[in-house]
């Protein structure tokens, strides 16, 4: 039987790439998945509907908060996001790694209610990188992106709640170094002793 996978919670200031190197990294991890959130927020222009978010109504969302389905949830730049406690606890168990893409309010109700999950931060390489990324997607507004700077210095102020700190420089290297860390993981002792099981009996009979 293989073992519960590991929850990992992956938070960054909008613009820092998160998105582009977890999607990267799922594409390559095999035994890894990303939880797809649910928010409130309008769907932008190339959002795919069950891909992005799962995009819901204020009150469905209310609902679901009320009935217990998230395993955290937070209001981030006036909408409201959250990971569904179902889906995060059946992919753990069928031994698959979890990434959920989180704000810092998210992460800490994680490591609240999961003591094992492991935080990742992702950090840009400087404030003007930032401000690039934010203004290159083209998809916000000048007053919205002056905000989302602002946001982000209390964002990145965060950081030192993780266990992992990942500078998105060049991506090749940041998906190298964020694919190390989710496999030194899954080649722990604990984990290894159950996916092994089999080997070790038979190399210590
Ligand atoms: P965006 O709307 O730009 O995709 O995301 C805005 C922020 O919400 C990002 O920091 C993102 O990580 C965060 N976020 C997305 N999904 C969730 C979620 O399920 N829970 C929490 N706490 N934050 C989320």
């Amino acid at each position: 039987m293989s073992s519960r996978g590991t929850l990992f919670t992956v938070s960054a200031p909008s613009g820092a790439g998160k998105t582009s190197l977890v999607k990267a990294l799922a594409d390559t991890l095999s035994r890894v998945r990303v939880s797809v959130s649910h928010t409130t927020r309008a769907i932008r222009p190339g959002e795919v509907d069950g891909t992005n978010y799962h995009f819901v109504s204020r009150k469905h969302f209310v609902d679901m908060l009320e009935q217990g389905q998230f395993l955290e949830q937070a209001e981030v730049f006036g909408n409201h996001y959250g990971t569904s406690k179902a889906w995060v606890d059946d992919t753990l168990a069928q031994g698959l790694d979890v990434i959920l893409e989180i704000d810092w309010q998210g992460a800490q109700q994680v490591r609240r209610q999961c003591p094992e999950a492991i935080g990742v931060f992702i950090l840009p390489p400087s404030r003007q990188a930032l401000r690039q990324r934010l203004t290159g997607r083209g998809q916000d507004d000048a007053a919205i992106i002056e905000r989302r700077m602002r946001e982000a210095s209390a964002e990145m102020s965060h950081y030192v709640e993780s266990d992992y700190l990942i500078v998105n420089d060049d991506f090749d290297t940041a998906l190298a170094e964020f694919q190390a860390l989710i496999t030194a993981h899954s080649l722990r002792l604990d984990r290894q002793q159950q996916n092994r099981q089999q080997l070790l009996m038979e190399l210590l009979s």
